[in-house]
């Protein structure tokens, strides 16, 4: 006899959480999916009985090599490198690389985990995966940041193709350092091929790929509150981090005359509530993007703005204690836990969008859901970023460039149709607004029939 639903997940649960010991964020991101897909299991017996579930939450290949380089005094300096293809059911793997200190397995699983779904909800052809290292750009020289690139490629060159495996940024790797990558598998390969997304305009990179994230999760805001019937205009917006997918956040938010009125780094906070315009914000990226600089700069260019720093001793982050309409979390994993979830809704946040990849614990996240918060997770909201990858991959395999306007008009329209699929699905399976559930067996149904339609893989 096949178990009940709630058994096999339960089942799956404890044996993922054996297999994959001490990898927290890998159990938080598998928990999450497999108890939101009870109702598709009920309706689809044939995914017990073929072991979908053991099958999605064990990575199809696991990388892990050395990096060796040398700093700017000669000395040798040794990282790990990783690679995660995790499921290939609908496309090549597909999914960022990390740099940073605190990069390790489970937070690597958990990404390409949620890339697994997340690229499913894009309706392009790309399956999930994910890499990076434990090395932290932080505080390198170019020089040193190459070295390091052309090392870690020189391994990775092996295992990716752009009919393979097609890396792109995430935190800690941005222009600069697919620049660098790219240069170094060319060399390696003698191939000129859109093996790597988030290129360089001049050599294969598509417009609108460095706002897309951001672009993308102020549009699915947009959708979410059309079902409330309202819209962005003069909403107060928190928006946390100052990187990539902050600040084109903003930007987008400005755009759609809404007041953004805070950001950060991790050494502290920016509340500036006469709101960040659009001079405020091109000196924030001069000094994220050219200067590499702490955002408490800010504080001191524009006097209308206090600067917090980070207190570690604190057990909420008072970013969240800000009164806003929106929160637009865009920093990293668990940036917003309970205590801060209830202080957002305590405040009167109606809109929680993510940009970074779950920037929400699990309490957090049920909470914005008891409180009818309207909540866009992040493999749903965040997921314009990855969608236009694959928008410069189909650039790159017909070698023609879309103009600006084309690729925001393609960007946009896929945001809209994955808030439907999700809005649907929910619906669908008896979870009205419960976008966590819609998204999740949105991008989930793709993968098990792809998966069933292939044979035992
Ligand atoms: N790192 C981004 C994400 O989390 C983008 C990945 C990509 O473009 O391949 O989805």
């Amino acid at each position: 006899a096949i178990a009940t639903p709630r058994t096999y997940v339960n089942e799956v649960l404890a044996l993922v959480k054996a297999k994959n010991p001490a990898e927290k964020e890998f159990h938080q991101a598998v928990q999450e999916v497999l108890e939101s897909l009870i109702p598709a299991l009920e309706r689809h017996p044939e995914y017990i009985s073929h072991k979908i579930l053991e099958r999605v939450t064990e990575p199809e290949r696991l990388l892990m090599f050395r990096v060796p380089w040398f700093d700017d005094k000669g000395e040798i300096q040794v990282n790990r490198g990783f690679r995660i293809e995790m499921n290939s059911a609908i496309g090549p793997y597909k999914g960022g690389l990390r740099f940073h200190p605190s990069v390790n397995l489970g937070i690597l699983k958990f990404l390409a985990f949620e890339q697994v779904f997340k690229n499913s909800l894009t309706t392009l052809p790309m399956g999930g995966g994910k890499g990076g290292s434990d090395f932290d750009p932080k505080g390198k020289s170019d020089n040193e940041v190459m070295r390091f690139c052309q090392s870690f490629m020189t391994e990775l060159q092996r295992h990716i193709g752009p009919d393979t495996d097609v890396p792109a940024g995430d935190i800690g790797v941005g222009g600069r350092e697919i620049g660098f990558l790219f240069g170094q598998y060319k060399r390696l390969r003698n191939e000129f091929t859109g093996v790597l997304t988030g290129k360089g305009l001049n050599w294969g990179g598509s417009l609108i790929r460095p706002e897309a994230t951001g672009y993308g999760c102020v549009y699915f805001a947009e959708e979410m509150l059309k079902t409330v019937k309202q819209t962005l205009e003069g909403k107060v917006c928190l928006v946390s981090g100052s990187g990539n997918v902050s600040q084109y956040t903003i930007e987008k938010l400005l755009d759609l005359g809404a007041k953004p009125i805070a950001c950060s780094d991790s050494n502290g906070i920016i509340h500036d509530p006469a709101g960040i315009d659009r001079e405020k914000l091109a000196y924030i990226l001069d000094l994220k993007n050219t200067k590499r600089g702490r955002i408490s700069d800010y504080a001191e260019k524009f006097k209308t703005a206090k600067y917090i720093p980070v207190d570690p001793k604190l057990d909420h982050n008072p970013l969240w204690d800000i009164k806003a309409d929106c929160a637009f979390p865009s920093a990293t994993q668990n940036e917003i836990n309970a205590k801060d979830a209830k202080n957002l809704i305590k405040n009167g946040c109606k809109v929680v969008s993510e940009g970074a990849n779950m920037p929400s614990t699990l309490e957090a996240t049920n909470l914005f859901l008891e409180a009818g918060v309207l909540y866009g997770p992040a493999k749903a909201a965040n997921a314009g970023g990855v969608a236009t990858s694959g928008l410069e991959m189909a650039q790159n395999s017909a070698r023609l460039a879309w103009t600006r306007e084309e690729v925001d008009h393609r960007l946009h329209n896929i945001m809209i149709a994955i808030h439907k699929n999700c809005f649907e699905t929910a619906e669908k399976y008896g979870k009205p607004g419960n976008l966590v559930v819609g998204a999740n067996i949105g991008g989930f149904l793709k993968i098990a029939d792809s998966m069933l339609d292939q044979g035992l893989v």
